[in-house]
C-alpha cells in the first residue's frame, strides 16, 4: 500500500509570501529561507512588517486566494487521488492554505498553524514540529505504506531522502544541480507517469 507525499508551494500552487509581496508592493516581504535561512528570524520579520502596514489576516487570505493554483495543478491532483492515497505536507500554516485548499477540492494537508488575534492581527505561529515531512514519511512507513515524495525546494530534500522514492519537481536549478539523487520533472504528467512507474501496481 502505497502513499504520496507532495509539497504544496512551489509544486501546486505559487509561493505564498512572493505573492502576497507582489499584490501588497511590499518587497521585504520577498525573502526567503535562500535571503534569512534561519526560518524563526524570517518569520518573525515577516510577521513585523505586516504589523508595520497595519495588514491583518483576512488581507493576506484575500490575496492568498487571488493566487489560485499553478496551471494543471488541480488537473493532476485530482487524478494521481484516483490512484494513490495522497498527502500534502508543508511548512506554510492551516489559515494562509485555506483558501488554495477550497479550490483544489480539499486534499489533506499537514502544515502548522498560526496564532491569530481577535481583530485579526498575526500574533504569531506555531511549527507542529521540527523537520515534519520527514517525520511524516518516517511515520507512514512505520505503518507498513511505501511512500513516494515530490517537491521543488531544500526544505523538501529530508522527505524526499526519507520516502522510497522521491522527485523533484518544477525544481530551480541550483537544487537540481545539489541533489542529483532525486530525479527531476518538469511537467505533471511525467511526475504522475514516474509514481506510476516506481509502483508495482502499475
Ligand atoms: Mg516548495
Amino acid at each position: 500500500m502505497e502513499v504520496v507525499c507532495l509539497d504544496m508551494e512551489g509544486v501546486l500552487v505559487p509561493e505564498i509570501w512572493i505573492g502576497v509581496a507582489e499584490r501588497t508592493g511590499i518587497e521585504e516581504l520577498r525573502a526567503t529561507t535562500r535571503d534569512i535561512p534561519d526560518y524563526d528570524v524570517l518569520m518573525t520579520q515577516r510577521l513585523r512588517i505586516l504589523d508595520e502596514h497595519g495588514i491583518k489576516l483576512p488581507v493576506i487570505q484575500e490575496v492568498i486566494a487571488g493566487l489560485g493554483p499553478l496551471p494543471g495543478a488541480r488537473d493532476f491532483l485530482d487524478e494521481l487521488r484516483t490512484l494513490f492515497q495522497v498527502v500534502i505536507l508543508s511548512d506554510t500554516f492551516y489559515d494562509f492554505a485555506e483558501p488554495l485548499m477550497r479550490q483544489l477540492d480539499w486534499p489533506t494537508l499537514f502544515c502548522h498553524r498560526l496564532t491569530v488575534a481577535e481583530d485579526g492581527r498575526i500574533a504569531g505561529y506555531n511549527l507542529r514540529m521540527k523537520d515534519h515531512k520527514r517525520e511524516a514519511v518516517k511515520a507512514f512507513k512505520a505503518l507498513n505504506y511505501t511512500v513516494y515524495a515530490a517537491g521543488d525546494s531544500y526544505n523538501d530534500t529530508t522527505m524526499l531522502g526519507e520516502a522510497d522514492a522521491g522527485f523533484l519537481i518544477h525544481a530551480p536549478d541550483n537544487v537540481i544541480r545539489e541533489f542529483p539523487q532525486f530525479p527531476a520533472r518538469d511537467e505533471f504528467d511525467e511526475l504522475l507517469a514516474s509514481f506510476r512507474d516506481v509502483s508495482p501496481r502499475f
